[in-house]
């Protein structure tokens, strides 16, 4: 009898001993695995926790969806998907589904701007030498140049045929306002579809996506950079659990002539950029919405800007070229924690 006592005793033990242990281990915040590193054209870093335990691995599946998709996007990489599309001389050619989904992508948002967004900017932005990160390359065309360059710009000379796509009029499709949003999605539901729990938070050249709130419960704090200030002078913040933020600046790649800024976002009707802000930030639900918003933002301007935002429940934050912030309603929502 005695005997039997001690076992259920001690057993009863155990079980509160393993039940405190996991009670701990389950409140100990998850562990973040960070990664950083160069990909797709960009500086990327990633951070995630999962109760699965294969943080590391997700991360590195990740990395390589980046090189995959630069593969796919870079247009001055020789043999990539779109560099060959660039060179197809007016032919239908069948194309990777993500650049086609992409294409589509573009083509509707260009439509839908009026043209200000416009994926067939490539002849102009190399002709500015934006297309590089070499400040020594970048430099103010002659006008003749630019009218030039104009004549082969044109979203409308996209066609689409099922899979195959063709590019009209010498157009060349750069993607560079739009896919590195894209990629954030793509990187956003790896995560998910690894461990639908998991959280963190992806950044790919300033376009950032959460993954999950911050140990399971804390926004992510998102610091907006001053667009005439150093590389870690914040002039707002955000609060973010969920969804995307991207911005597009005047403050990366420009040139200053004559005491002009030039940049290298263009309006695809005059070949030059516009100066109604310093930057604009973007929050929605999309990584490739976000990204898109910000760089037709910068040259539609502050009226366009809001009738867009509200079109496509877009929250922003505008910085006018007086270094006046601007704001619309929905981005009330992410100042606090
Ligand atoms: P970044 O890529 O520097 O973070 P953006 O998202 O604003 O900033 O993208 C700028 C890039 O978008 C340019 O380098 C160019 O490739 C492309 N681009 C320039 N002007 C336009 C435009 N009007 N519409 C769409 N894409 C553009
Ligand atoms: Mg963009």
């Amino acid at each position: 009898m005695r005997r039997i006592r001690t076992l259920v005793l001690s057993i009863f033990t155990l079980a509160v001993v393993v039940a405190v242990i996991f009670a701990v281990i389950y409140k100990r915040p998850p562990q973040y695995y960070v990664r950083q590193g160069i990909a797709f054209g960009t500086n990327v870093k990633i951070a995630c926790a999962t109760k699965k335990k294969n943080a590391k691995a997700v991360v590195d599946v990740m990395f390589d969806e980046l090189s995959k998709l630069d593969n796919i996007f870079n247009p001055y990489k020789s043999g990539s998907e779109l560099y060959k599309l660039n060179r197809s001389n007016g032919k239908w050619m069948v194309v990777d589904p993500q650049l086609l989904y992409v294409l589509k992508y573009s083509f509707d948002f260009a439509r839908e701007t009026n043209g200000d967004f416009d994926p067939t900017l490539g002849k102009v932005v190399v002709l500015w030498g934006f297309n590089t990160d070499n400040p020594h390359k970048w430099r103010l065309p002659a006008p003749y140049e630019i009218s030039n360059a104009l004549k082969n710009v044109g979203y409308r000379n996209i066609e689409f045929n099922g899979n195959k796509v063709r590019l009209l009029n010498g157009i060349w499709v750069d993607l560079g306002g739009i896919a590195k949003g894209y990629a954030v999605d793509m990187l956003l539901a790896i995560a998910k579809s690894n461990d639908k729990d998991s959280t963190g938070y992806v950044d790919v050249g300033g376009n950032i996506g959460i993954i999950g709130p911050k140990y399971g419960n804390q926004p992510w704090k998102i610091g907006i950079r001053n667009p005439r200030g150093t590389m870690n002078d914040a002039i707002a913040f955000v609060y973010l659990y969920k969804g995307t933020i991207a911005t597009s600046g005047d403050y990366e790649r420009y040139i200053i002539m004559n005491g002009k800024r030039y940049y290298h976002i263009f309006n695809p009707k005059t070949g030059y950029s516009s100066n109604y802000f310093e930057s604009v930030t973007t929050i929605s639900k999309r990584g490739i919405l976000s990204d898109a918003f910000g760089t037709a933002a910068m040259i539609g301007g502050p009226s366009k800007a809001e009738n867009w935002a509200n079109e496509f429940g877009v929250a922003y934050m505008s910085i006018n070229e007086e270094g006046k912030i601007q704001t619309n309603s929905l981005w009330k929502d992410y100042e606090k924690p």
